[in-house]
């Protein structure tokens, strides 16, 4: 609990604008995208390191608990105060404050968001690839914490490969810096890595340096429509054994076509049972190549029909209804969990199956959407969470969604982290020895044990 004389102080840090205590202030900030409410005691805004510096220091000479959060997009309650204490809001410190074209980097602090971000590289000829799904909302610092990935994973990787370094301030309030400008740099351990996908559990990233690439020069999306999801599936894991690398190779069933559909309107199909959603980009020759092939590579696996998108506006449509899957699925219950299993891509289409047949068995609704291209399922599982015997059943289809995908050689979570919606099932995938080298890890930051407690290391539901 805190005192009136520590919350005293933290306020006289950031001034009584950027401390909130109102009931109706922190209900705001007791949400993420997981089904999970915890109210903090304050929430704290800084603009500046030093003043992150300074409430580090108070919170580790008080023992205060101290959560970092951006924008609260994250889907395994990473940015709750799980255990009480303050919550470390980073939505007001958020300025780009270099963009260098010559060496191709960027210095941002971490509440910049990332669509925002994109953009004003972009207008520079620039290119950020990492694209979560949530990226009109989420900032650089949570796409850091949790090295998120997105619809842009197959071709360009993930977060952690665009960054060149960070500035980061301990739970005992001292500044470490790690990385650096250059393309290069092999200087010690490498804490740049270390601390992307942390989950905000070792240190308050408030820097970021960011490697950019050059923009495409163009792109085109083509939406390839199946009667079938066994072919659709079937068509991923062929594309990319076949050395075609899109940029984006999106899948979505027949429940978030429908309610894509209801929502957006776009004229998706809505007899078909799967969509394949890509982009191939590059210069302009190799693009209109790339699309004929693909097109025709979709068609021979399957596809009834191959539509090519006629312009940059019909692309942002596409992709925007994309982006909305998770909410217009949300709508048609109550609950919506997020499932993020991940397999190696050749087993795709088995993996589908499996989904569909776990659901089925279990009597649980599931929507299969995909970042098919890396084998990252997101089946959406829609149910009510004051069922509790539905709830028996949807976590039961969990597990085995779980156990599956460790059973071929997957992984937990692609890109969603663990936060406390995976921690128990860390020891199925990760060794005894890993979990103790983790925990050292842990120490070593946090001694005292105040950044992000109840997190993904020390959980258990
Ligand atoms: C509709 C939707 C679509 C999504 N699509 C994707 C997707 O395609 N790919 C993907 O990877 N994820 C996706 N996500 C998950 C989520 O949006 C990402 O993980 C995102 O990067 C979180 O950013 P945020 O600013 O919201 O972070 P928050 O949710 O606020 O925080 C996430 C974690 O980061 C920590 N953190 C935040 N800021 C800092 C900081 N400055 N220093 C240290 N730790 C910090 C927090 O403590 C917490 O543990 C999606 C979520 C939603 C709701």
């Amino acid at each position: 609990m805190l005192s009136p004389d520590v919350l005293q102080k933290l306020t006289s840090i950031v001034g009584p604008e950027r401390c909130k205590t109102s009931r109706e202030d922190l209900l705001t900030y007791s949400y993420d995208a997981y089904v999970h409410e915890v109210i903090p005691e304050a929430v704290l805004f800084p603009k500046s390191t030093p003043e992150v510096k300074e409430i580090m220091k108070v919170a580790s000479a008080q023992n205060v608990f101290v959560t970092p959060r951006g924008a609260g997009s994250g889907l395994g309650a990473g940015s709750l105060a799980k255990q009480g204490g303050i919550v470390l809001c980073f939505t007001m410190m958020n300025r780009i404050l270099e963009i260098n074209t010559a060496n191709r980097y960027a210095v941002v602090e971490p509440g910049v968001v990332i669509s925002e971000f994109q953009k004003v590289v972009e207008s520079q000829s620039l290119f950020f690839p990492p694209d979560p799904g949530s990226a009109t909302v989420a900032t650089m610092g949570g796409a850091v914490a949790m090295n998120a990935g997105g619809m842009r994973g197959v071709k360009y990787g993930v977060t952690r490969d665009y960054i060149l370094g960070l500035e980061a301030v301990l739970p005992s309030g001292e500044v470490m810096e790690t990385g650096t400008v250059t393309a290069k740099d092999v200087t010690g351990y490498d804490f740049t890595r270390l601390l992307c996908g942390s989950e905000g559990t070792l240190a308050v990233v408030t820097k970021i340096i960011v490697r950019l690439l050059p923009k495409p020069k163009t792109k085109r999306t083509l939406q390839a429509i199946y009667d079938r999801i066994d072919d659709a599936g079937d068509t991923v894991a062929k594309i990319i054994s076949s050395g075609i690398i899109p940029a984006t190779l999106e899948l979505m069933d027949k429940t978030v076509i429908k309610a894509l559909e209801d929502f957006a309107h776009l004229g998706l199909p809505l007899d078909a049972e799967a969509v394949l959603l890509m982009d191939v980009d590059g210069d302009p020759e190799t693009v209109e190549r790339l699309a004929v092939t693909v097109g025709e590579f979709c068609r021979s696996h399957g596809a009834r029909d191959v539509r090519v998108s006629r312009s940059e506006k019909e692309n942002d449509q596409l992709w925007t209804a994309r982006r909305s899957a998770f909410g217009a699925v949300a709508r048609m219950r109550p609950t919506c969990v997020v499932e993020d299993a991940t397999v190696p891509v050749s087993l795709l289409p088995s993996a589908i199956k499996k989904v569909i047949e776990i659901g089925e068995r279990n009597r649980v609704q599931i929507a299969v959407l995909a970042h098919a291209g890396d084998g990252n399922l997101h089946p959406l599982v829609l149910c009510d969470q004051r069922d509790r015997e539905e709830m028996v059943r949807v976590e039961r289809a969990m597990d085995e969604i779980v156990d599956y995908a460790l059973s071929v050689g997957g992984t937990l979570s692609g890109e969603h982290g663990i936060g406390i919606a995976k921690a128990r099932y860390l020891p199925r995938q990760l060794s005894e020895t890993s979990l103790r080298m983790m925990r050292a890890v842990k120490k070593s930051f946090d001694p005292q044990g105040i950044l992000n407690p109840g997190s993904f290391l020390e959980h258990r539901s």
